[in-house]
């Protein structure tokens, strides 16, 4: 073979990727986008449905749509659509509000099902979980006790008084992926409930929330799942609390009968109780849409891709960016890698932003990392060479030291 023909691996794993026809599905353009754990790349789809809620069913059809369009049940049908992807039933999770609204939500209504009063968390916990955990223990003050410990100790920091422990599956800075299912179990043993933040896992890997007998959970849908900036996030709960758990978002449309306009609030049968006020429709009809994606490609296969393209990644950055002073954060161990991989580095701000004047786009979290998302629907191998390849370029350069790559951002 003339050496000049030879593929390089990139190419030879993109030419026999099953899943290469589902970049179609999507609105590329010239860019290396590796930000998908941020914000999804949207579906070609989505802008269609847009079109077609706002001109036929918003537009022409107004305040009926909520009938005629059953814009009423999309938080539920929405929901429903999601459940396959994290191992719930369809009718065990309902999608609105933002993560945090539902962690609140959550949180609050688990400390209602027992009398225990105490909440265990990662202490580097996404700081929006963490947050509304103070929130909540300004409500309460000292009735409840909230600690924050290392994600490797909270086994060790069960006790018998230990209501909810908070984890994030996928850790959102190093990737690092949580055992599910001995967590909530050890958990469960010491008499306490789990309330997983998927907002890193759904739609990266799969995730088996009623094989692992999981209690609750909430996480976003526009990282992984495409719903677009902003697109509502989910909660899950299982079937065995729907009729226990007392929300204390409690709103009109988690009310047994919305419609009757009653006074005293009465929760909802099942998973729509966890519903608080009117539902997000625009939002919800492009994150339907955009799942609408999902159904025609396997998890699985989803999740092997990701994890051959993190891996390829972490390869070549220890092979061609070895001597510039990287560090690989991520977890080395397939098994407890999610689909980013976080790379260390001292001048990671300047780096990035030397990148993405490459359109090269991945994103730095501070104090020091820089995070490059895989998301394995739309992700090429070629992807990772191309942003290896400038990366080197611009370490042998020096260019990432010039002046207009220092300023920080508002957004990073
Ligand atoms: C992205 C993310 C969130 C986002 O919360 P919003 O309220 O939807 O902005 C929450 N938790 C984790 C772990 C996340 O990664």
């Amino acid at each position: 073979m003339k050496p000049q023909s030879r593929q390089t691996a990139a190419e030879e794993l993109d030419a026999h990727d099953p899943l290469r026809a589902a970049a179609d599905e999507f609105v590329l353009d010239d860019c290396v986008y590796l930000d998908g754990n941020s914000l999804g790349r949207m579906p070609r789809c989505v802008p269609e449905r847009l079109r077609e809620v706002a001109d036929g069913e918003w537009g022409a059809g107004l305040v009926g749509s909520w009938l005629h369009h059953d814009w009423i049940n999309l938080p539920a049908r929405v929901g429903g659509r999601i459940a396959p992807l994290i191992g719930a039933g369809a009718d065990e999770v309902v999608v609105g509000n933002s993560t945090t609204v539902n962690l609140f939500n959550a949180t609050a209504s688990a400390l209602g099902l027992g009398s225990r009063r105490r909440i265990v968390t990662d202490e580097s916990n996404f700081p929006t979980d963490l947050y509304a955990l103070e929130g909540l223990q300004r409500l309460l003050g000292a009735t409840i006790t909230i600690d924050r410990v290392p994600a490797e100790d909270v086994l060790r920091a069960l006790d018998g008084n230990t209501a909810l422990v908070l984890l994030s599956h996928v850790d959102y800075r190093t990737a690092t992926v949580l055992d599910m299912k001995r967590i909530t179990q050890e958990t469960h043993r010491a008499g306490g409930l789990v309330l997983w933040d998927l907002s890193h896992s759904a739609g990266a890997l799969p995730v088996d929330l009623n094989g692992c007998n999981a209690d609750l959970a909430v996480g976003c849908t526009y990282k992984y799942l495409n719903g677009g900036p902003g697109a509502p996030a989910f909660t899950f709960a299982a079937r065995r609390w729907h009729e226990k758990i007392r929300p204390v978002v409690s709103g009109w449309l988690g009310h047994k009968s919305p419609f009757a306009f009653d006074p005293v609030y009465e929760p909802a049968a099942g998973i729509r109780r966890l519903l608080s006020g009117t539902p997000e429709v625009l939002a919800l009809s492009a994150l339907d849409a955009s799942l609408s994606v999902f159904e025609r490609f396997d998890l699985h296969a989803l999740r092997a891709k990701s994890l051959q393209l993190t891996e390829l990644f972490i390869q070549q950055i220890e092979q061609r960016c070895g001597k510039f002073g990287f560090g690989i954060v991520s977890p080395r161990d397939p098994d407890r890698r999610g689909s980013h991989v976080a790379v260390a580095h001292d001048h990671g701000y300047a780096i990035m932003q030397a990148l993405i004047e490459r359109r090269i786009v991945g994103d730095f979290r501070a104090p020091n990392l820089m995070r490059f998302g895989f998301a394995p629907l739309y992700q090429r191998f070629s992807d990772v060479e191309a942003c290896v390849g400038a990366l080197e370029d611009i370490m042998r350069t020096g260019i990432w030291q010039a002046e207009r790559f220092r300023s920080r951002a508002f957004v990073t």
